[in-house]
């Protein structure tokens, strides 16, 4: 029988910001409580983020909030139909797609099945969460305050890096391109451990561009800013050499300090 070969693409992706149009750990608290969402303000910076969405949810909880209360906001959280159908191409040209995510695995997972795509995805790697007997629903640290530091020196959040986490996926498989995609401050590491054949979506003009344009050094892989999710359609669809149906607007790629130019 003829061999064909295809090329084994890994798609990485951040969720907040990224394949969603909200962070869904504001967007639950929001939505839930307007006074806890404000001490969710008030003690930013001032406590591990995962441990204070943790005692949130427990105070949630206190105040008769139910597992299906926090199932219905997820619900309603914006995921748009182009990054859906991005998501189904990737899958159906044969790509890997993993979630790393500083959300949490069952805001992920909930928001995934609703949408009907959660069988999409190979891996999410993202701080672990459970109810316990009472219907409290608990959230921890994927890297754990018991173990001592990750020791990453980019701005990565002391639960997660999420370099490591995406190098152990690079070095899983021999892969033909890595993609990462992503729009905040914790997506620069894995960002940095991309090579010259990879490429980065980095959500336009937020901290992940921000973080690459101070240290371009860092950085081999091209780059593709984009601003809006028929953006991130428009791109899947050039990296797979698939014509569009309908006219998308084109994204521009930077390659290491040189002008913009059309996707190869
Ligand atoms: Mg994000």
């Amino acid at each position: 029988m003829p061999s064909t070969t295809v090329s084994k693409r890994l798609f990485a992706f951040d969720f907040d910001w990224t394949l969603i149009e909200a962070d869904s750990d504001h967007w639950v608290m929001q939505r839930l409580s307007g006074d806890l969402f404000k001490e969710q303000e008030d003690l930013f910076g001032k406590m591990q983020w995962t441990d204070l969405q943790n005692m949130l949810l427990g105070r949630l909880f206190d105040r008769g909030v139910t597992k299906q209360d926090i199932e219905q906001v997820l619900h309603e959280i914006p995921f748009t139909q182009e990054v859906i159908t991005a998501l189904r191409l990737m899958e159906s040209q044969g790509a890997e797609l993993c979630i790393i995510s500083d959300a949490n695995t069952f805001y992920i997972e909930t928001i995934l099945k609703m949408h009907g795509i959660d069988t999409l995805f190979t891996k999410i790697i993202t701080n672990p969460a459970h109810f316990d007997e009472s219907g409290r629903l608990h959230v921890s640290r994927f890297h754990g305050a018991d173990k001592g530091p990750h020791g990453c020196a980019l701005p990565c959040q002391p639960n997660l890096c999420k370099g490591r986490e995406l190098q152990k996926l690079i070095d899983s498989q021999a892969w033909d391109q890595v993609v990462y995609m992503g729009d905040s401050t914790n997506d620069f590491c894995p960002s940095t451990r991309l090579q010259s054949k990879d490429l980065i979506l980095a959500r336009s003009k937020l901290l992940l561009e921000k973080a690459i344009r101070e240290q371009p050094h860092l950085v081999l892989a091209d780059v593709v800013y984009w601003e809006s999710p028929s953006d991130i359609l428009a791109t899947t669809q050039s990296i797979f050499n698939i014509e569009s149906t309908k006219p998308l607007p084109s994204p521009q790629v930077e390659r290491s300090g040189l002008p913009s130019m059309a996707i190869p």
